[in-house]
């Protein structure tokens, strides 16, 4: 007869982490969240989250109208060869940065009693003999059911020898992300989004008077110019509307946040009997702005099932089945339009061209833009 510590452990305080932890609580579970930093902290993120996810924080705890957050309906994008569109976001979102959103979130799941190690990297997370068993230093937890939200890219990935870790470099992955928060003076309603050779630079205003200035590019591009800020003056200040934000705003961190070996390749949803969600079972593009509610929505699907697996209405494989079936509903479609239109940008006479096309057709943009978004959940 197995002896749990919890019901839950939850890999990874992320976005997918923290809401599926405290839904999990509200539910009347014990859950226990591992997270290897320490909160608060700032993360790469384009910090503009599409409105799908309003109703969902606020049921996470979150009182959002409170916050009084910069509301973005508009998108601006712009080509390096001076081409510009403007579109309406039907639904929209709103800005507000990953170091206060998580902070607050962590802070909820701590109120709620959820069991927060952070500072403690999870070396191993494995199913065995009926239970999961959860590893970090000299931490060892045994829960009835366990969830890797881990993000892109963890020390888990690589052990576990996951395809993904070990794909050439190709169209999909390969990618650095580099963010800055600034002072300056844009629009507080539009998220605008300027390309450059290799890559993309999401401008959106966040809280307190700053913006977030995020861009995504290849590794090559940056082996090339030898240090981030060659790269920036040689590649992205050829497109004019990036030069002139980078030369009038007010950089506020001494160095950008950055992350490396991104990947937007296939990735599996289940590993060795652990379900994943949020970054770790596939991440869509930035361009398509809504990372951060595709990884709280699966962290909610997850909830609904791990429910009904915990009252032993179903049994983990079928569970396991349930889980992935509804992500594969919900997200394969929008996954792969991202992947599609992210293996097009970059590449810049061919965005040029596509910028300067779609300006014209203003039914096809909205068209894409509904293809990569959901609806609130
Ligand atoms: C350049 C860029 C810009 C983006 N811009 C946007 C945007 O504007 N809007 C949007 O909606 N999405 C955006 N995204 C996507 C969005 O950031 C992600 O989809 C979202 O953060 C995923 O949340 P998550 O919870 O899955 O992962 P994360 O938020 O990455 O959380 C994973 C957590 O797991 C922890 N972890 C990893 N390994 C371990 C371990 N072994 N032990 C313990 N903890 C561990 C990490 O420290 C991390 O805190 C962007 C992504 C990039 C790369």
């Amino acid at each position: 007869m197995n002896v749990y510590d919890y019901d839950i452990g939850i890999v990874g305080g992320g976005l997918a982490g923290l809401t599926a932890a405290i839904q999990l609580r509200k539910k009347g579970y014990t859950v226990s969240l591992w997270e290897k930093n320490k909160y608060p902290f700032h993360r790469v993120c384009g910090e503009y989250i599409s409105k799908e996810s309003w109703d969902y924080l606020q049921r996470c705890g979150i009182d959002l109208p409170a916050l009084q957050l910069p509301e973005i309906n508009k998108l601006e994008l712009s080509s390096h060869g001076g081409s510009v569109l403007k579109a309406k976001l039907d639904l929209g979102g709103f800005g507000i940065s990953r170091y206060w959103l998580d902070y607050l979130l962590y802070e909820e799941a701590k109120r709620q009693g959820v069991a927060v190690f952070e500072g403690a990297k999870v070396e191993q997370l494995f199913y065995r003999n009926g239970s999961f068993e959860i590893l970090a230093g000299s931490n060892s937890v045994k829960v009835k059911l366990a969830l890797g939200s881990f993000g892109k890219r963890s020390n888990i990935d690589v052990k576990w020898q996951r395809k993904f870790v070990a794909q050439k470099p190709d169209s999909l992955n390969n990618y650095i992300g580099v963010k800055y928060h600034i002072k300056t003076d844009l629009p507080n309603d539009t998220i605008a989004l300027h390309n450059f050779k290799g890559g993309y630079c999401g401008v959106s205003k966040v809280e307190a008077d700053l913006y977030c200035l995020c861009y995504l590019t290849t590794a090559s591009n940056l082996q090339a110019a030898g240090g981030i800020r060659e790269m920036e003056e040689r590649v992205l200040f050829r497109n004019s509307y990036l030069r002139k934000i980078f030369e009038q705003s007010k950089f506020i961190f001494t160095a950008p946040v950055t992350i490396s070996q991104v990947s937007f390749n296939r990735k599996e949803l289940i590993y060795d009997q652990v379900p994943l969600a949020g970054d770790a079972c596939g991440m869509i593009t930035p361009l398509c702005g809504n990372g951060m509610s595709m990884a709280m929505h699966s962290g909610k699907i997850f909830t609904n099932l791990a429910d009904d697996f915990l009252q032993q209405r179903i049994s983990l494989e079928g569970m396991l089945g349930r889980y992935a079936k509804a992500w594969d509903l919900q997200f394969s479609g929008r996954l792969q339009i991202g992947r599609m239109v992210q293996a097009n940008f970059g590449k810049e006479w061919q965005t040029h061209l596509f910028i300067s096309a779609l300006k014209y057709l203003p039914g096809l943009t909205n068209r894409i833009i509904k293809a990569t978004h959901g609806q609130p959940f």
